[in-house]
């Protein structure tokens, strides 16, 4: 009886093999045809370069890209044959920045409720059309590297996949997919009544005792998570739970943790409370997000351990421009870690805690990013640190230094420009003149 069903499943096996051969040989083609006709080197020109590992400016900025890296670096560099000069005058060349912060799936508007409304009525496929778009809108503001700490219904993991497939243009992306969290916390859902929206559980980030807590790490690693981002304390944008209170017992988060640390991917706590981010630490976490409360000494016990404080500062000041707009219950809570987060970051400026720059982009409009550089100045980070902590900083965060955040030969051509001199007028930041990532130019001057 066995016999004719395996012989019939024989020729349909070559089948898909002949069919496999054939997608094959042209995407071969398509690669011999593509290295027939290479595009030529760039050279990249301007007054001046910073230089993300000294922390210094350095005149007659050059730099040579050959494909999708950078092949030499320095006003002595040797100018291969044939290639193409783009002259940027008084500007300023720095490795394309790193956002360590962002949720590119989504944006509020000035709108609450409405964004209520468009979060459960809109198809997920809807949402990642949105998303494509912010993608966009984050790349062209200089911003080459992201990571996404939270999203739902995986928009950001396909987001990433579409851009590193060439499908649409965005930053290099790391996802986290869902937030881990306890029941009621800064995870969940908000509280609407079980009978009108599912509850959430382990898949969508939603955990309780440390068992459930390793399910819900493997689940986001399961569907692609490069990092684990989770909630120690509560937040500022959900509706029934303190902004600042411990949502998760020691035991686990040092399940969340050493699960995700298992499984070879670093952790991001979002902490706004202080007792929080101290047992985060203690778990082993790799970066502190917000961190609007910190004292003094749990911001030097990061120092001591290195772990990375993404202070978000822009979340900060938008959610306190906009208190008007949200229930009552978030403003007051946006109001308390807006009120706080300014002398907290002065603190970690002080001691000298690993800064990363991250904005919660999301929490306010996508392509603003950089508007973040211009408040770590005046809230006290001198600019070569804030520089610093946009680029070589968060690919030390991210596990990427070997590819991106300094201008070095050998890495991604990950480049912007800006106008003038971003250490002396940090909002040049703002108006990138050129943007490049991994060699292909997404912003560059309009040709005269
Ligand atoms: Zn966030």
């Amino acid at each position: 009886m066995r016999a004719p069903f395996s012989e019939a499943r024989i020729p349909m096996q070559k089948k898909i093999n002949l069919v496999a051969g054939g997608v094959a040989l042209i995407l071969a083609a398509a690669a011999a045809g593509a290295a027939a006709a290479p595009s030529p080197p760039i050279v990249l020109k301007a007054a001046h370069l910073f230089d993300s590992v000294s922390g210094k400016l350095v005149d007659h900025g050059v730099v040579v890209v050959v494909g999708k890296k950078i092949q030499a670096v320095g006003a002595d560099a040797k100018i291969p044959e044939g290639a193409q000069t783009i002259d940027l005058g008084d500007a300023t060349l720095v490795p394309g920045f790193i956002d360590a912060h962002v949720h590119l799936s989504g944006v509020a508007s000035n709108n609450w409720y409405e964004d209520w409304y468009n979060g459960i009525m809109r198809f997920p496929t809807e949402q990642a059309l949105y998303g494509a778009h912010y993608a966009k809108e984050t790349l062209e503001a200089g911003i080459t590297t992201v990571r996404d700490l939270g999203s739902t219904d995986y928009i950001a993991v396909s987001m990433r996949n579409a851009i590193n497939a060439g499908v649409i243009p965005g930053p290099r992306m790391l996802v986290s997919n869902y937030a881990v969290g306890s029941t009621g916390g800064h995870a969940d859902q908000d509280p609407v009544p079980a009978q009108k929206i599912a509850v959430a559980g382990p898949m969508q980030g939603v955990c309780n005792g440390p068992e459930q807590c390793r399910e819900a790490v493997r689940y986001q690693i399961k569907y692609g998570a490069n990092v684990i981002k989770f909630m120690p304390s509560g937040g500022v944008l959900s509706l029934s739970d303190p902004v600042d209170n411990v949502q998760l017992t020691q035991e686990e988060m040092n399940a969340i943790v050493g699960e995700a640390h298992a499984w070879g991917r670093k952790v991001a706590a979002h902490c706004h409370g202080d007792r929080a981010a101290k047992m985060a630490i203690a778990a082993g976490v790799d970066s502190i997000e917000h961190g609007s409360f910190l004292q003094p000494d749990t911001l030097t016990e990061m120092k001591k351990k290195h772990v990375f404080l993404v202070p978000t500062l822009f979340a900060g000041y938008w959610t306190g421009q906009h208190l008007d707009t949200f229930p009552p219950s978030i403003a007051q809570k946006a109001k308390a870690a807006s009120a706080a987060v300014q002398q907290m970051f002065k603190n970690a400026v002080k001691i000298g805690t690993p800064v990363a720059m991250g904005t919660d982009a999301g929490v306010e409009p996508h392509g603003l990013n950089a508007k973040e550089f211009s408040l770590m100045v005046s809230y006290g980070m001198a600019p070569e640190q804030v520089l610093m902590a946009g680029t070589a900083n968060g690919a030390e965060l991210l596990g990427l230094a070997d590819q991106t955040g300094t201008l070095t030969a050998g890495k991604s051509a990950d480049i912007v420009a800006v106008p003038g001199n971003p250490l002396t007028n940090m909002a040049a930041t703002e108006h990138p003149v050129l943007v490049m990532k991994e060699g292909t130019l997404y912003v560059q001057p309009a040709a005269r």
